[in-house]
């Protein structure tokens, strides 16, 4: 009876659940090679100080998990972690955290997606689950309320993302965590699928792949989760809500057009990569905007849940159904491959999605391949502005077969292997995101000291730079402020755990900012900096923290638990070996203008790092200081 589908594990009654107030602080701890559990308590203390989701995964990694261990190792562990916001019902709070130590970048990974796995093993009545060890064989874990349950996965390996979630079974009480081939496989950017939401980045997926396990299937919906002052948060959730609705980018233009309706003002800004980042922007890039395809492609919601902004997409493409690629993906499979036909990129889409594969990467790794072909370092057949062998490639890279297992490797293992490393477009071994740093000078500072790699969701800069346009994308000044200010905020809005997107609303509709007028925020955000970070309203965040746990925190104590996890996550990558060198651009960014540049504009990068340096209180190597390490309460090992 192996392939029994896990339906019948669920006998839930709906009505007159338990409650959980707040959080069950109760995180299981399994090994897969003496295919045992524990349960770990959180303390209050870790609590407030790494608040959830990424980061109490990572002081909880920190606690276990020796530096310099192979992240293919058994020693290796991943978390999956909701946060305080899930299942409370607060507006987009259906996201969750995994954290692991990437074999990609060989430095610590987190990622983040609105599957219903976070759902179900927090209404399974689980804050956490961190998994260790090695299976011998392929296994897969039911998680209940009751504990763990260990199973023969012999039946599901070798079957794509969404087939194993098929054969897993539906139940609406249910959700699944599973990789594709590409786990199986080990692709360095192999990513975990959850419904089809994706953690994407740092091959999490090959990690789940080293240890032998094809999937996690949580039952949820055995408790309730009710917020400690629940007066206190419906109040604080109406508002959310009423900014959220009343904020156009939030309410019109994600709903509407997903996150492709960036497409246009990147292109506009000249930012939108074009042909390996060679240049940033192009005349066909309309056919990949939002707008363009709401139009043609008949597109309806599917959205993490809950969710009130609704930016997830599905259109028909071909006569078929598929996901609608987000943003990223439409810059860096589309235009950064001369490629401008949505269809095609919608079922190379699909095809990453099935296998398992983080697209971002895929993209980066096609691009260095078609031009480290161009220029005669490799044989290859792709080239850019062709589709031909593009999905083949995606298919050998997932399975490992010919050349494209080294694909599968990034393109940073690539180019030191055969030369072009100039332009093998990554930062720590992590391929960019779609947005060009020489366009938007606090983007470029962002990308080179992300804790993860060339991260776009680390500190969102570009935003200001180039949607709202109220900083100066080709100015220094204060972009170091910013980038910390934000990246701070980011680290506890992930650990909340909340979409990103919230922050265009709750922080732009307060009536202060609202109603100041552009040329007022461009002055107050543009040099006057150090009072603007002191005065955004993040306020929805705390109170929605206190009103959820009952523990009272502060704007700033919720910042400084931003800074806390920021630069614990700094501190592990120091004991890996990241170093100021680390700290950098691909050369194509820092030495060659863009082809739409008149002017030939590089990331003027030397002299916003060291601000940078300066006021996060890290050491001339790039280390957090002692001071600082203190001052966070983070025990130096
Ligand atoms: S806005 Fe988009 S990314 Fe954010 S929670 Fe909703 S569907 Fe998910």
């Amino acid at each position: 009876m192996a392939e029994t589908k896990e339906k019948e594990v669920s006998n839930v009654k709906e009505k007159n659940l338990p409650e959980i107030i707040g959080t069950s602080n109760k995180v299981l701890e399994v090994d897969l090679t003496a295919r045992t559990y524990t349960v770990y308590q959180v303390t209050d203390e870790e609590r407030k100080m790494y608040l959830g989701g990424k980061g109490l995964g990572l002081k909880l990694i920190y606690d276990r998990m020796p530096a310099k261990i192979d992240p293919f190792s058994s020693e290796n562990i991943i978390a999956f972690m909701p946060g305080v916001l899930m299942g409370t019902g607060a507006p987009c709070s259906g996201r969750f955290s995994a954290v692991t130590k990437s074999p990609l970048t060989g430095i610590m990974d987190h990622a983040s997606c609105g599957g219903p796995f976070g759902m179900s093993l927090k209404t399974a009545g689980w804050d956490g689950l961190l998994v260790k060890g090695k299976s011998e064989t392929p296994v897969y874990l039911v998680i209940t309320s009751t504990g763990v349950e260990f199973k023969d996965a012999s039946h599901l390996w070798g079957k794509d993302a969404f087939e194993t979630q098929d054969l897993l079974g539906k139940n609406k009480n249910a959700g699944a965590a599973v990789i594709g081939q590409a786990g199986e496989n080990k692709v360095l950017f192999a990513n975990i699928v959850s419904g089809k939401r994706f953690l994407g980045r740092g091959g999490m997926g090959a990690v789940m792949g080293s240890k032998n396990l094809k999937a996690i299937y949580a039952v949820g919906g055995a408790y309730k989760i009710v917020a400690k002052d629940k007066e206190k948060f419906d109040k604080v959730k109406k508002l959310a809500t009423k900014r959220i609705n009343a904020n156009s980018v939030t309410s019109d233009m994600l709903r509407r057009f997903g996150t492709d309706n960036l497409v246009t003002y990147t292109n506009v800004a000249g930012i939108m990569p074009v042909r390996n980042f060679a240049s940033g922007s192009s005349d066909n890039a309309y056919k990949l905007s939002g707008e363009y395809i709401s139009e043609n492609f008949n597109t309806k919601h599917h959205t993490c849940k809950p969710c009130t902004i609704l930016c997830g997409k599905t259109g028909t493409f071909n006569g078929k159904q598929l996901s609608v690629p987000e943003y990223e993906t439409v810059g860096v499979m589309g235009s950064n491959l001369e490629i401008f036909d949505p269809v095609v990129i919608a079922e190379w889409n699909d095809l990453c999605g099935r296998f398992g594969m983080d697209t971002i990467s895929m993209g980066g790794t096609l691009a260095w391949v078609m031009e480290a072909g161009e220029k005669g370092l490799i044989k290859t057949d792709l080239k850019f502005g062709s589709t031909e062998g593009v999905a083949q490639a995606i298919e050998d890279t997932a399975c490992g077969r010919g050349f494209g297992q080294e694909m599968g490797k990034g393109s940073r293992a690539l180019s030191k292997k055969y030369g072009g490393e100039d332009f093998a477009i990554q930062v720590k071994g992590m391929e960019m995101a779609a947005y060009d740093p020489r366009g938007s000078y606090g983007v470029g500072l962002n990308y080179a000291v992300a804790n993860r790699g060339a991260c776009h969701l680390s500190s969102t800069v570009m935003a200001q730079e180039n949607f709202v346009h109220v900083l100066d994308p080709y100015s220094t000044i204060g972009k170091h402020v910013w980038v910390k200010f934000f990246e701070d905020f980011y680290c506890a809005m992930n650990s909340l755990h909340t979409c990103t997107f919230t922050s265009f609303a709750y922080i732009l509709e307060n009536p202060l900012t609202k109603f100041s007028g552009l040329f007022y925020l461009k002055i107050v955000m543009g040099y006057l900096y150090p009072v603007a970070t002191k005065i955004a309203d993040i306020s929805i965040y705390n109170k929605f923290w206190s009103t959820i746990t009952g523990m009272k925190m502060s704007r700033s104590e919720f910042l400084k638990a931003g800074e806390r996890i920021h630069i614990l996550e700094r501190y592990m990558n120091n004991r890996e070996g990241i170093t100021v060198k680390d700290d950098t651009l691909p050369g194509r960014l820092l030495k060659e203008g863009r082809k739409n540049d008149p002017k030939g504009r590089v990331v003027p990068l030397e002299k916003m790092l060291k601000n940078y340096y300066r006021i996060r209180s890290y050491d001339e190597n790039g280390k957090p200081t002692a001071g600082i390490m203190k001052k966070l309460s983070i025990d130096v090992r």
